[in-house]
């Protein structure tokens, strides 16, 4: 049974911290053209913080559950905007049904981002086809449940990340039904969710720490 250890979430919130350093231009941009142009911004200055108190979030924390928590709220009290509050809930109902645990199985780990997923959801009231982040992450966190990961976790990992990728892509054609692009009706077509794209790529990061 593959498993995944405190370490690896503590690993894989560094990788997303230093992707979204790598991308906070592109997310800038993406956002510049249907919202107010501060997406990658505002994902730098949440996970800045986080990178600042890692240790501390690690060394006070017995088990994943309560990490992420932390992680979560630190997001949720540093970013403003709507991903804040968005990425902090995702965070923060993560380990909701892992509590105690210091290591997980895949398959809980499946359960995590579905409850991760739902605590956007229930916060942005979003749907597959608003064009926000929910385009991206429903899609995956709906594949991974409905696949059979025993003995293929890194493969069914692989697709996820596919899935979540075609998700974003996906999100070009739409006219918004969420957040700040709603206002600007069709001349919102033909460009990327600034969410939907980040969504993708934070998940790549968890990918890339779990090949590692
Ligand atoms: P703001 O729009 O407040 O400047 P950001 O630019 O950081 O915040 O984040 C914008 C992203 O937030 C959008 O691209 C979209 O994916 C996501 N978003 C906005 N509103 C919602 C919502 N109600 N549900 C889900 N995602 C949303
Ligand atoms: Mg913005
Ligand atoms: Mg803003």
């Amino acid at each position: 049974v593959v498993t995944l250890s405190k370490d690896y979430f503590v690993e894989s919130i560094k990788k997303i911290a230093e992707m979204i350093e790598k991308e906070r231009n592109y997310l800038t941009k993406l956002d510049s053209d249907i919202g107010d142009g501060d997406h990658g911004i505002n994902l730098s200055i949440g996970f800045r913080e986080v990178t600042k108190r890692l240790s501390e979030l690690n060394e006070n924390t017995e088990d994943i559950s309560s990490f992420l928590k932390k992680v979560g709220m630190t997001l949720l009290g540093k970013v403003g905007g709507a991903s804040g509050p968005l990425y902090g809930s995702f965070f923060m109902k993560m380990g909701t049904d892992v509590k105690g645990k210091e290591v997980v199985t895949f398959e809980e780990f499946i359960k995590m981002i579905d409850n991760g997923v739902a605590a956007v959801e229930m916060r942005g009231k979003a749907q597959v086809g608003d064009k926000t982040m929910i385009d991206s992450l429903r899609p995956g966190a709906d594949y991974l449940k409905e696949s059979d990961p025993n003995g293929r976790e890194l493969e069914i990992f692989k697709e996820f990340i596919e899935v979540l990728k075609q998700g974003a892509k996906n999100t070009d054609p739409l006219i918004a039904k969420k957040g700040r692009s709603l206002r600007l009706g069709e001349r919102a077509i033909g460009h990327r969710d600034p969410g939907a794209e980040s969504s993708y790529l934070i998940f790549k990061a968890f990918y890339e720490s779990f090949q590692d």
